[in-house]
């Protein structure tokens, strides 16, 4: 029996983009997933619903969680720590080369330091087995010291609980909307776009979920998304129902790499900023947003299609972009 915690009380709004779905000629709604949970909200606030549940009902007094230097995730996971009276350890990856003083100081990170998180650093990137293994060593040593330590893993080789925040996404939305023919999601650890399309076919939704590829190719991303699927069936039996043709990966935004702003983020950004008044962060939604526009051009989500567009939050690390975003104006 998986434990829950409840964080996101109420449904997100989900809002139709009136004059973005003029100009696109699709019905275009927002599910604004940004505004899910605590400090500034985002999509990791449903996934840490299931890990707070567990970490709960292990009496854990310290939670340890491991991240980009703009880990929305960590952000999130410091803030809820203190509504459970528990200590916050968040472990931040070297992750995005090239960076200003700003990206190590602001946005997120800010945001954690004010929320009373203790900050370690872990220096490769691409290393989410050894960025588990750090996290472990730092938990024996509090379990040591007579605390209950509590690790959300990166890695693969964990049970997926995130995925069950978005497989109650889905149902969330098919009792707002009826279903959509596309959805439209950021696809990075794959929880959020695994849980998603899960959850989508097992309230009965044939509609195509397109995964915006953040953080590696579509080459490696779809394989991931099949072995997160596969996990979640012993947690989801539904999720059994999705097939390999269900998974779609899309990486033309993904250049120049994980957290870093590419031509197509960009014009992602400045369109739903300057049409609909909302803004898009800089390493997903900025991505995801991408792959909406470009599948209504390529007419690959044909007009007059009813398309979700998930907005997954993010919001805190655009301070940390100054420096690239600047450019743009
Ligand atoms: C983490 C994150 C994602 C990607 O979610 P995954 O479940 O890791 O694929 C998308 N958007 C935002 C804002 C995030 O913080």
């Amino acid at each position: 029996m998986v434990q829950e915690l409840q964080i996101v009380a109420d449904p997100t709004p989900l809002v139709k983009a009136a004059r973005l779905s003029q100009e696109l000629g699709v019905e275009l709604y927002i599910k604004r997933d940004d505004l899910a949970g605590p400090t500034f909200g985002g999509n990791k606030s449903r996934q840490l619903e299931y890990y707070f549940g567990d970490a709960l009902a292990n009496q854990a007094d310290t939670i340890l969680i491991t991240g980009a230097v703009q880990s929305n995730f960590a952000r999130l996971a410091a803030a809820i720590a203190k509504t459970q009276g528990m200590h916050a350890i968040v472990q931040l990856e070297e992750r995005v080369a090239d960076k200003p003083e700003l990206y190590r100081t602001s946005g997120n990170v800010l945001l954690s330091s004010l929320l009373g998180a203790e900050i370690m650093s872990y220096p490769d990137g691409e290393d989410e087995a050894g960025a588990d293994a750090a996290l472990q060593a730092r938990a024996a040593e509090l379990q040591k010291a007579g605390r209950t330590p509590y690790v959300i893993h990166l890695s693969e080789d964990h049970p997926p609980l995130g995925a069950l925040g978005y497989v109650d996404a889905a149902h969330e939305i098919m009792a707002q909307s009826h279903d959509f023919d596309t959805y439209v999601v950021a696809s990075g650890s794959g929880s959020t776009h695994a849980g998603l399309l899960a959850g989508l076919r097992g309230a009965g939704s044939a509609a195509k979920v397109i995964g915006s590829c953040v953080r590696r190719g579509a080459e490696a991303q779809g394989p991931r998304i099949r072995r997160i699927i596969n996990r979640l069936t012993h947690l989801y039996p539904e999720a059994a129902n999705v097939t390999d043709g269900d998974i779609i990966v899309w990486d033309d935004a993904l250049a120049p790499g994980y957290g870093k702003l590419g031509p197509k983020s960009k014009d992602a950004m400045l369109r739903m900023a300057r049409t609909e008044g909302l803004h898009l962060d800089p390493v997903y939604t900025a991505k995801s947003f991408a792959a909406v526009l470009a599948h209504v051009e390529s007419g690959a989500i044909p007009s007059g299609s009813r398309v979700c567009f998930v907005h997954t939050g993010g919001l805190a690390a655009l301070f940390a972009y100054h420096h690239e975003l600047a450019n743009l104006i």
